[in-house]
């Protein structure tokens, strides 16, 4: 049997780095930007100047499975019987292949995309089943073969959840966060909650990482501020891949986060970059930020291992065959001007990086380029679907329409 899972359209604002409280004219700190924050104040800048985000398939993945489990939570089980067994399996496809269509098309439409991974849907899945055997432990339901489990377990199951994807806004309307589950926790003797956040990433192998101990924290903090009556609040990552539970443990997070929320007020000026391999090797303003770029030719960044960036002039393209000759442009200063060298690599360009050099020679643009995650084989860089084109534009003014 195939229950209809009915899917949500993708909810508008999400995954917009523009948290905004328009009640009070306010920047909002939400976890990802204080995260954002903390790794390199810049960083957090550049992201909220308006500029063209990345697509990457592991957050699309993300997102396509928290989708359907929160789908598969809010299934209408009236009406069937309570023994019915081997369902579960072909549902949960089911809702993931839908909102796995939802991502692709938004995917899709991105500008700035690697290759979309249809064959990374077997893996999804298995994050999905993943993340439906925690939730069936949170019930304490053992089972972990999906096809047996009945609909009675998981009319079970709908019982303690209390709320799916709900956003969190701080009573200052400051801080907010959405979270993923918010469920009644079955275990000790005395009534609890838990707010969970799914993770379908790579698992802790000891304690939480710092970024989402603190996002942990904060909806367990904003949740308890807005539910007066709540019980005890526990904030737990569940790992999909291993299904393993890690619970984050602190104090109080409410008052750090409002002076890190001081600290993102919305600026002319550029917030202070710190660059450092931690930050930047994931970064996706490298266009827009010369800060790495000097760090870089100073020595106090690494190239990068297998997959590098650049700051480069083009000297010669050959549109047909892709064989390009790039010139490095270190910097002068710290604006993100830049000068000559003499050193030159051969690139070959396809796919995607080859169509966005020949629309940008078309176009007659001559400037830097930005290369990002360009393959080293040798002496030669290789530009494919995985790699970024973009023109070098250094940022140093606001150009959002929301500083006050
Ligand atoms: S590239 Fe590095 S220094 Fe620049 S904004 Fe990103 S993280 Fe900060």
């Amino acid at each position: 049997m195939v229950l209809t899972v009915a899917t949500h359209p993708p909810r508008s604002g999400e995954g917009l780095e523009m948290e905004f409280d328009e009640r009070n004219n306010l920047h909002q700190l939400s976890p990802s930007s204080w995260n954002r924050f903390e790794e390199c104040p810049r960083k957090y800048w550049l992201s909220r100047q308006g500029l063209p985000r990345k697509a990457s398939m592991p957050a699309s993945m993300g997102t396509a499975i928290h989708n359907s489990l929160e789908d598969l939570c809010n299934v209408d089980l009236s009406g069937i019987g309570s023994e019915e067994e081997n369902w579960l399996p072909s549902s949960a496809r089911e809702a993931l292949e839908k909102n796995w269509e939802i991502e692709k098309k938004l995917f899709l439409n991105t500008q700035r995309r690697p290759r979309w991974k249809s064959e990374l849907f077997p893996k999804a899945l298995d994050g999905l089943f993943g993340s439906l055997r925690v939730l069936l432990r949170k019930a304490r339901l053992d089972e972990t073969d999906l096809s047996k489990v009945s609909i009675g377990h998981w009319k079970k199951v709908q019982e303690i959840v209390i709320e799916t994807e709900s956003t969190l806004v701080s009573e200052c309307g400051r801080l907010m966060g959405r979270l993923d589950l918010l469920i009644s926790n079955l275990e000790g003797g005395s009534e609890s909650w838990i707010v969970a956040d799914l993770k379908t990433g790579k698992p802790p192998r000891g304690e939480l990482n710092e970024n989402v101990r603190r996002q942990l924290l904060l909806y367990r903090d904003i949740l308890k501020q807005n539910r007066p009556d709540h019980p005890t609040v526990h904030a737990e990552g569940w790992y999909s891949a291993n299904q393993s539970v890690h619970r984050a443990k602190g104090p109080p997070i409410l008052e750090e986060a409002l002076e890190a929320w001081e600290g993102m007020m919305p600026t002319k000026e550029p917030l202070e970059p710190t660059p450092s391999e931690t930050s930047c090797s994931f970064c996706e303003w490298k266009a827009w930020c010369p800060s790495w770029w000097n760090a870089r030719m100073d020595g106090n960044l690494t190239p990068g291992g297998m997959f590098r960036d650049e700051v480069t002039l083009l000297i010669r393209f050959d549109e047909e065959s892709g064989a390009a000759l790039f010139e490095r442009a270190p910097p002068i200063g710290n604006s993100g001007d830049l000068t000559k060298s003499d050193h030159r690599f051969g690139a070959i360009l396809k796919d995607r990086a080859l169509e966005k050099m020949r629309k940008m020679k078309s176009s007659g643009f001559e400037g830097h380029l930005f290369l990002g995650s360009a393959r080293v084989d040798g002496k030669v860089m290789h530009l494919g679907d995985w790699s970024e084109i973009l023109p070098w534009s250094p940022l140093l003014s606001s150009v959002a329409h929301q500083i006050q």
